[in-house]
């Protein structure tokens, strides 16, 4: 197979093509291989020399025939450099692989290479890298989004076939919106977090980063599941089967107007609307949802998250891992220096302000607050599910920004995330697929639904997914970094 057929391949026709013999998972790799060396837009931080031997010869039968996998660099990978995007953990290479990771490999994916990503996941630029910023391959000028910036970038530039994220406030939907492809957050529990450098334990989650709604399904089926290893790990109820639907009769959809008005670029919300058109055009029903404490999510989210990653991060401190900072006097003078010039502004920020929440005295006016708040915002999400089966948004407010444009207003930042994180608080799953352009740039359309119901919203974005027509090509084609 030629080389252009090879990339026009999504991941489920490439594992059929290994299938029927027309294509050999050696040559997938390498060609994906050769292309993503030539990464223009610093989506790798580490990438593999070649496909291990198993994959060179052609497929085992296995039901992911080797395709080429690209996982955030915050995954832990066996022998692999696993550094989160920080300075303090440069070098670091795990005695062991993520859950995620090892059952996508024992379903038969190949490590291609590591993503690069915020600091920490703490973003949604991925400016915040300790190795240098990703571009976006629809506009190099522009951020592919965060945290999982690398692995977006990297499927929407067509140097992976498909990439592996993690979404804690809204880091696999945000850029795959900003970057024209599929992103799903899973509900919380369904993916194991075992051997995921922990940002904010109680929201953290694996996800696809894909080309189609299809490989987002294919890849899913094989990360789910109970882990021992993972306490908060949860039995997922039934198979994730492929999508199919054509049709979206009698499917409720609501949409809540607190996420859908103001703050929300006007370009944005034409693509939303025209996607809400040609859903009822498949036969949904439109209704109008309240989720009241909506408008709270970011505030709670940033008191939530920073008092977890202040615990997390504790563990950093030049003893363990990474790196360790010389000539230190004693014992505390090497725990601050490795900490001061291990970590990043942002992530420094977000152990200051977590600490502070966290501290005597202040723990119930914030921290307990917060909690109250989250636990709100998941009734509202309840109550909305009572009227309604699924529920829309926009997935980010605005299109991909330029670089530099929020790195200096920290709150301009966190905004990204106003539609993404009240699913996040609520532990519900949600998926983000591209539905249009605005100014030139992909937009995201959300979709979001109750504890488990991966199938429904894997179903619905599907069907949208075929009347929408939304071609990525054209990134993978002109970027940088596309076919030479
Ligand atoms: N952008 C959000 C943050 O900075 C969400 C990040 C994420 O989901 N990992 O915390």
């Amino acid at each position: 197979m030629n080389n252009t057929d090879i990339f026009d391949l999504s991941s489920a026709q490439a594992v059929a093509a290994i299938d029927a013999g027309t294509l050999s998972s050696g040559e997938l790799f390498d060609a994906y291989r050769a292309r993503a060396s030539n990464d223009e837009l610093n989506c790798f931080t580490w990438l593999a020399e070649q496909a291990p031997k198993d994959a060179t010869t052609p497929p085992s039968q296995s039901p992911l025939n080797g395709v080429p996998l690209a996982v955030k660099d915050l995954f832990c990978t066996e022998g692999v450099p696993s550094q989160s995007g920080s300075r303090i953990l440069e070098g670091y290479r795990p005695p062991y692989t993520a859950t995620a990771v090892a059952r996508l490999e024992e379903a038969g994916a190949t490590l291609l290479g590591k993503t690069n990503q915020d600091e920490f996941a703490m973003g949604s630029s991925t400016e915040n890298s300790a190795y240098g910023p990703v571009r976006n391959p629809w506009d190099p000028e522009r951020v592919p989004g965060g945290s999982s910036g690398g692995s977006a970038a990297a499927v929407a530039a067509g140097l992976a076939p498909w990439a592996l994220g993690t979404d804690t406030g809204g880091s696999i939907r945000q850029p795959a919106a900003l970057c024209g492809i599929v992103g799903l957050k899973p509900t919380y529990g369904a993916v194991s977090r075992y051997g995921m450098i922990a940002f904010a334990s109680s929201l953290d989650q694996a996800g696809p980063l894909t080309r189609d709604v299809t490989d987002a399904a294919l890849m899913l089926r094989h990360m789910v599941g109970r882990d021992p290893r993972d306490a908060t790990s949860l039995q997922f109820p039934e198979e994730v089967s492929l999508p199919s639907a054509e049709r979206l009769d009698g499917v409720r959809l609501g949409v809540p107007q607190e996420l859908t008005g103001e703050g929300i670029e006007g370009g944005v919300l034409e693509a939303f609307q025209a996607t809400l058109a040609r859903a009822e055009e498949l036969g949904a029903q439109v209704h109008s949802v309240q989720l009241p404490h909506a408008p709270h999510a970011l505030s709670a989210y940033y008191i939530l998250a920073p008092a977890e990653c202040s615990s997390n991060l504790a563990r950093f401190d030049g003893v363990r891992y990474g790196a360790r900072a010389q000539d230190a006097h004693d014992l505390l003078d090497m725990y601050t220096r490795t900490r001061h010039d291990g970590f990043g502004a942002e992530v420094k920020r977000r152990i200051m302000l977590g600490t502070y929440a966290l501290s005597s005295g202040y723990y119930d006016a914030y921290y307990g607050r917060a909690q109250r708040v989250r636990t709100k915002i998941a009734e509202d999400f309840k109550a909305a599910f009572a009227e309604v089966d699924l529920i829309v948004t926009p997935t980010a407010p605005t299109v991909a920004f330029r670089l530099g444009e929020k790195t200096a207003d920290p709150w301009s930042m966190y905004l990204n995330d106003y539609c993404t994180v009240p699913m996040s608080l609520a532990g519900i799953p949600a998926i983000s697929i591209p539905c249009g352009l605005s100014e030139g740039l992909p937009v995201g359309f959300q979709i979001a639904g109750p504890v488990f119901s991966e199938n429904r919203l894997l179903d619905a974005a599907y069907a949208l997914e075929q009347v929408l027509g939304f071609d990525g090509s054209p990134a993978r084609v002109s970027g940088a970094g596309g076919p030479a």
